[in-house]
């Protein structure tokens, strides 16, 4: 039999870099030893969705963690996730290795390490200036809101997964 029986679980924008808000979007081959990695390893890939194009749009500015972390976006994490925790656990109990999560490190959403917090709202024109705003982002040693909330779901059904952002990622933590 050659399936693997062994899975990694990626923010959606390490297979599709076509998600991220601009100007940040790299170009897809950033990610290539990553994915070659497992792929050569005969992994399969859970690819969690994008919360924020799903929820947000392509059209999207940035944000900060701060602004998301209202009743609506976090509902909507939620039922994102809730058919990926399906699939997890239906892997577990039918011994499958799922080797870990990977994030995006800064991001509001996917950060694992770190992500973005600023006190941030209304109309940009209201600020003195665009360093007025940028002044105020601060990167934060905590999730982005999609992780904490995906961390905090698993925990509910006694799953326990180790997360990584994947700027830390070396072939040594496959
Ligand atoms: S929300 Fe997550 S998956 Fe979407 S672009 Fe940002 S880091 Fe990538």
């Amino acid at each position: 039999m050659q399936r693997g029986k062994k899975l990694v679980i990626v923010s959606h924008c390490v297979l599709n870099q076509n998600c991220v808000v601009k100007p940040y979007g790299k170009n897809q081959n950033f990610f290539y030893n990553f994915i070659k990695n497992f792929l050569l390893n005969n992994y399969g890939f859970i690819q969690l969705p994008c919360p924020e194009l799903e929820i947000l749009g392509l059209k999207r500015w940035g944000h900060v963690k701060d602004q998301l972390e209202y009743s609506n976006y976090k509902e909507n994490c939620k039922k994102l996730l809730f058919p990926i925790i399906n699939q997890i656990e239906d892997y577990l109990k039918n011994d499958y290795k799922i080797s870990g999560v990977y994030g995006i490190q800064g991001s509001p959403s996917c950060g694992i390490n770190k992500t973005c917090r600023g006190d941030w709202e209304g109309e940009a024109s209201s600020y003195k200036s665009l360093e007025e705003i940028s002044n105020k982002v601060k990167l934060v040693d905590e999730k982005g809101i999609f992780m904490e909330i995906f961390e905090e779901l698993l925990k509910e059904k006694e799953i326990y997964l180790k997360f990584y952002d994947i700027d830390d990622w070396s072939e040594n933590i496959d």
